[in-house]
């Protein structure tokens, strides 16, 4: 196992000396923007240029053929990549709900209708154990958050991370209060709050619970709170690598060509594109061009009007969208995501919310999956893409559903009973079923 070389720039008022705390090969946390390093902490923001802090890692200690193998044995989920994230070797003997390892389908009937001959798959992580990948995320959190010492679980949400939070909690023996703009679809409310936790609805949209989280966060009244995607931020973003980890193995460890990826604060694009670029660096797939694609719904696209307007910041938007998951007006991570867009060759596109719920029904009648309005912006924004030309369907293409349908029910509540019928056969016959 690596050992932790985080160097000695602690300062005074450093949250955990270095040494302190076992998140395996996390080394340290550096500075995405100036370099700067400190040892691992509650901390999100660079104290020499405010910028985010993410994990450095020291992998210089694998082999790559015993990393694989190793992997390749372990649990069918994403502990199986533990070598790769900032937690501990023995994590999966933790109480944890074991998120990922969700089923990468061939979509051969959904391929066929948009024209794609190079292989389309879709990446179903509405098999989560809460139907939707921010489990992958909250996983990470709860380990940073034992390694703390914190003892209540929070987070601001826009729906499916509450529910994350509060299954994660409940299974790990956290307290756990979270907040959520008052607003959200019913599903995701009784989501998170059937574990059992605290659920707080702010009279706000998303980007003010954020904003109200940020003052707790600095109060007396959140002392001992760990808020997974905010001062564990650092943490909760690497479990997004586990998803190009997972698409990369189950390709047959290959990197697939194209990847089309949903966008709400940015975080889980930036992270796949990092867990690539390790399975590149540690020789577990051979190097070749791939290209990114950023998906956003026209009620709230922040960063892919930055895109097209040939942009380098993001200028904040009041979302307003059937994609409630991916609503947030002022992605954090919004430039980072251009970056990789524009670097490996990808793109980012919006779809209107009409499309979204076309493209729901495409998926739901084409591949017997059922997306919330996430998947609809993601299936959407690939028809598009390729109806422009900017996708090419002659290559590799993964399409990333992150959520169930069953908590976006309605997005497609004009869907319903073909007819109604007396129970006898005339009926039936009257009805034109037979
Ligand atoms: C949170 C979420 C995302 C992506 O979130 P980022 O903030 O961009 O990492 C995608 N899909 C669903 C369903 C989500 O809940
Ligand atoms: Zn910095």
């Amino acid at each position: 196992m690596a050992v932790q070389t985080a160097e000695s720039t602690t300062t005074p008022d450093a949250p955990a000396p270095a040494g302190a705390v076992d998140l395996g090969p996390a080394a340290a946390l550096s500075c995405r923007e100036c370099d700067h390093r400190v040892p691992l902490g509650p901390v999100f923001a660079c104290e020499e240029c405010f910028g985010p802090l993410e994990i450095a890692y020291d992998f210089s200690a694998y082999d790559t053929e015993e990393l694989r193998a190793r992997i390749e044995a372990g649990p069918a989920n994403i502990w199986r990549y533990a070598p790769l994230l900032p937690v501990p070797a023995d994590v999966a003997d933790k109480p944890n709900i074991n998120p990922g390892w969700t089923k990468l389908v061939k979509a051969d009937n959904l391929a066929r209708e948009l024209g794609v001959t190079g292989g389309l798959y879709v990446k179903d992580d509405s098999g989560n154990p809460t139907h939707s990948f921010k489990d992958r995320v909250v996983a990470q959190a709860i380990e940073a958050a034992r390694a703390f010492g914190f003892t209540t679980l929070s987070c601001s949400s826009t729906g499916n991370l509450a529910g994350a939070v509060g299954a994660a909690a409940a299974r790990a023996g956290f307290r756990s209060c979270v907040f959520i703009p008052h607003d959200l679809e019913q599903g995701k409310v009784v989501m998170a709050a059937v574990y059992g936790g605290e659920l707080v609805g702010i009279q706000g949209n998303y980007d003010d619970v954020n904003r109200f989280c940020s003052e707790l966060i600095g109060d007396p009244a959140g002392e001992g709170w760990g808020f997974v995607n905010v001062n564990l931020r650092p943490y909760y973003a690497e479990g997004s690598k586990t998803l190009a980890y997972e698409i990369c193995e189950q390709l047959g460890w290959r990197l697939p060509d194209q990847i089309v990826v949903p966008i709400a604060s940015g975080s889980q694009l930036t992270k796949i594109d990092k867990g690539l670029q390790e399975l590149i660096r540690l020789g577990l797939v051979e190097d070749k061009p791939y290209r990114i694609f950023g998906a956003q719904a026209e009620g709230c696209s922040p960063v892919s009007t930055a895109y097209k307007a040939g942009h380098d910041v993001v200028r904040p938007q009041k979302p307003d969208t059937i994609a409630k998951s991916l609503a947030i007006g002022n992605p954090a991570d919004g430039p980072y995501v251009l970056d990789i867009a524009r670097r490996t060759g990808g793109a980012v596109e919006d779809v209107s919310d009409e499309q979204v719920v076309d493209a729901i029904k495409l998926l739901a009648r084409t591949e017997g999956i059922f997306a919330e309005t996430a998947g609809g912006v993601t299936v959407g924004v690939t028809k598009k893409l390729i109806e422009n030309g900017v996708l090419d369907p002659s290559l590799t293409t993964v399409v990333l559903n992150t959520g169930d349908g069953l908590k976006t029910l309605d997005a497609v509540a004009g869907t319903g009973l073909t007819a109604t019928i007396r129970p006898n056969l005339d009926s039936f016959r009257e009805a034109g079923l037979a």
